[in-house]
């Protein structure tokens, strides 16, 4: 049969039904999306590293000569283990295959090969697992080869020699820029790019493409951000009078820091405004903004407004509504909880509550914006930890109600030109100093040979009545997160073992809603000792007595995660830790550990993590809430990407709908891009 760019993928050669459902796990389901699946990176295999010279723990390519060979042999488990030996001029590398018993049958002792993988051992002779082998032939016909991002079972050399027997049709790619715009940039055609991306003869060939596809990606982005955003600059429905804020400052326990006062100013002045309050809440981890959104909770409810809380976890909505109940109750504002996982009649009264009006404040989940519920009279949504929430979330958030003022919270300082796409018209208040007494996490980075002496450590710390969490990363094996199965692991095999006469608890997301807010009932009350837990304890979980954290694999986490995560412990008055536990040996990871533990400042943090861009770091698309882009990197294509925002406000201006013929072919990307970016979480 004859394929075009809509033939489901399944007809490819070689392709069939079974593979096609491996692909559509990667979004892949017909030709085209096949086209627009873009390597992950290339390896180059005519720049390969000397065997002793190759980097730790990243993945790269050596060259060397092969000595022998030893038969495969069987070990426990069913599985099979095969090594090999191979020298170069000045060091020697052992290969070892697991389960791999074709790897080693066509190579040659005494002839040349190129070895791809990640390189460990130690200076003296150095040790890769399962590594890919290329001989100089190959290397010398196509030294560029593309790495795609894979799935378990369908691995990306196969989806490389699948897009070898399509890329004859990118010739039928129609290019959504119109010829004017890529003279004007001097952008290649998309069929070009599209080819050139796959099978690049050259590295220049792939600068070439990436420039011409990064910039059709971030041109789409914006155009659909802006589109969707389609603020009016109408009033807000919501019109209020400022009040003096002492009364509520007057009632708290504390008295409020310098910037919070200044925080909520800006708020109040914002809500008693014509247009609707568009702000931007952004501090450090534990510099009180919960208290500042208080504030302006209160001063809606002077005015006769509810006000809604929107959190990203349900434990963090549940915390939350509780410091807001203490804090609002004096003045008779009353709070309600509304979460996915409450039970019907609790849902029901809560419901009751929203449309009647005697809810003052709803905290919730994204049930918050569910169409079941109705405001009698909503005046101010709050989204706490923003970033992880989408531009869409935002809208629906806002429709509740006409024009409501919208208060967004965020620990995470966001790059300036990402600030811009997302929020554009945002105004930023900042809370740049800490409650006062508040002292340093002091963080340490230690290798696991000293796991036992910290968990002595923290026996040491339990005994003195403290508490502690351990955090182990998801482990994400091809493409699967194997997230439960790490900290399950962890704690029978490490922790139990460790600490037998502890009392510990375990925390991941798979958990029911009831059976989380189980677990964190029993650690608040003190009747768990340690918290083991994925990361769904990232963000604003309050236990003052919890005095440690410690990281297991902290290489996995980018550093502004790590810094949200220390910043869990040290709520209260005892001095606090967290300690960094990693084996990876490379350079620029140890680096950026040791960063982290010298630097208490999460703006100082935030900026290192992008400069450096460390794995799991804050772009991933799961917490920006955008589209996740296929090639685009929104933390370093930041000129691409004003260009193509300045692009994007041109097109819109002239035509603010995308109307005209010339821009039907953006206007597709456009739906496409938003319409595969699904609902968040
Ligand atoms: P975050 O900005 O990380 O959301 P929170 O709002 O959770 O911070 O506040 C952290 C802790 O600091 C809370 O226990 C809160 O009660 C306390 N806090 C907030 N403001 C003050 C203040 N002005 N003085 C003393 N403690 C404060
Ligand atoms: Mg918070």
């Amino acid at each position: 049969m004859d394929l075009g760019l809509n033939t489901d993928i399944q007809f490819i050669k070689g392709v069939g039904p079974k593979l096609a459902e491996k692909f559509a796990r990667l979004g892949i389901r017909t030709v085209g999306d096949l086209l627009g699946h873009y390597p992950r990176k290339y390896i180059d295999y005519s720049q390969a590293y000397p065997i002793a010279q190759a980097p730790f723990d990243l993945d790269c390519c050596v060259k060397g000569e092969l000595v022998g060979v030893e038969p495969a042999r069987r070990i426990p488990g069913g599985r099979t283990l095969q090594k090999a030996l191979v020298r170069d001029d000045w060091s020697t590398l052992q290969i070892t295959w697991f389960n791999n018993p074709y790897a080693a049958k066509k190579l040659v002792p005494g002839e040349t090969y190129y070895f791809e993988g990640r390189f460990g051992g130690n200076l003296a002779r150095r040790e890769v697992i399962n590594p890919l082998i290329r001989t100089q032939e190959q290397v010398d016909q196509t030294p560029l080869v593309a790495v795609y991002p894979a799935t378990e079972g369908l691995p990306s050399g196969v989806i490389g020699r699948c897009v070898g027997r399509v890329l004859d049709l990118t010739r039928e790619l129609e290019d959504p820029l119109p010829e004017e715009m890529r003279r004007r940039f001097r952008l290649p055609e998309k069929s070009w790019a599209v080819r050139a991306i796959h099978t690049p003869a050259r590295p220049q060939e792939v600068a070439e493409a990436r420039r011409r596809l990064i910039y059709e990606e971030l041109l789409t982005l914006q155009l659909g951000i802006f589109l969707m955003r389609g603020r009016s600059s109408k009033a807000t429905g919501a019109p209020m009078v400022e009040y003096d804020p002492a009364p509520f400052w007057g009632s708290l326990p504390f008295s409020p820091t310098g910037a919070q006062q200044r925080a909520a100013g800006e708020i109040f002045k914002d809500m008693s405004g014509r247009p609707p309050m568009n702000r931007l809440l952004q501090g450090d981890v534990g510099s009180g903004k919960t208290l500042v959104a208080a504030a302006a909770v209160w001063m809606a409810a002077k005015n006769g407004y509810q006000s809604t809380l929107m959190a990203p976890t349900e434990i963090l909505a549940r915390q939350h509504a509780e410091t807001l109940d203490r804090l609002l109750a004096p003045f008779g504002i009353a709070v309600v909880l509304l979460t996915g996982g409450m039970k019907a009649a609790e849902k029901r009264n809560a419901l009751a509550a929203i449309e009647d009006g005697r809810a003052g404040l709803v905290v919730g989940t994204h049930a918050v914006i569910s169409e079941k519920v109705t405001f009698a009279k909503l005046g101010l949504a709050v989204v706490d930890e923003q970033h992880r929430f989408g531009v869409r979330q935002r809208n629906l958030l806002a429709d509740k109600a006409h024009q409501p003022h919208l208060l967004v919270m965020s620990a995470t300082p966001i790059p300036r030109t990402l600030g811009l796409l997302l929020y554009g018209d945002l105004d930023i208040s900042i809370l740049d100093e800490l409650p006062p007494g508040r002292k340093p996490v002091k963080t340490w980075f230690i290798t696991g040979k000293k796991r036992r002496d910290l968990y002595g450590f923290l026996d040491k710390q339990m005994a003195a009545g403290h508490q502690a969490y351990i955090v182990c990363p998801a482990i994400e094996e091809n493409g699967q997160d194997d997230s439960l199965q790490a900290v399950t692991t962890y704690l029978e095999e490490v922790a139990r073992p460790l600490l037998p006469h502890r009392r510990i608890g375990l925390m991941h997301g798979k958990l029911k809603p009831a059976e989380k807010a189980a677990v964190m009932d029993a650690f608040k009350a003190g009747e768990l000792d340690l918290l083991v837990s994925t990361t769904v304890i990232e963000v604003g979980v309050d236990v003052p007595n919890a005095t440690v954290m410690v990281i297991e694999n902290a290489e996995r986490f980018g550093l502004s995660a790590l810094h949200q995560l220390r910043g869990r412990v040290g709520r209260g008055s005892a001095a606090a830790c967290c300690i960094l536990i990693s084996d990876n040996q490379n350079d620029s990871v140890r680096q950026r550990l040791q960063f982290l533990c010298r630097t208490p400042d999460g703006f100082a943090v935030a900026r290192y993590d992008l400069e450096t861009r460390g794995p799991g770091d804050f772009f991933g698309s799961a917490q920006h809430g955008l589209p996740s882009l296929r090639i685009a990197d929104l933390a370093t294509d930041t000129r691409v990407l004003s260009a193509a925002q300045k692009e994007a406000q041109a097109i819109l201006a002239a035509d603010p709908r995308l109307d005209s013929p010339d821009h039907q072919g953006l206007a597709a990307q456009v739906e496409r891009l938003f319409e595969a970016a699904g609902p968040l979480n």
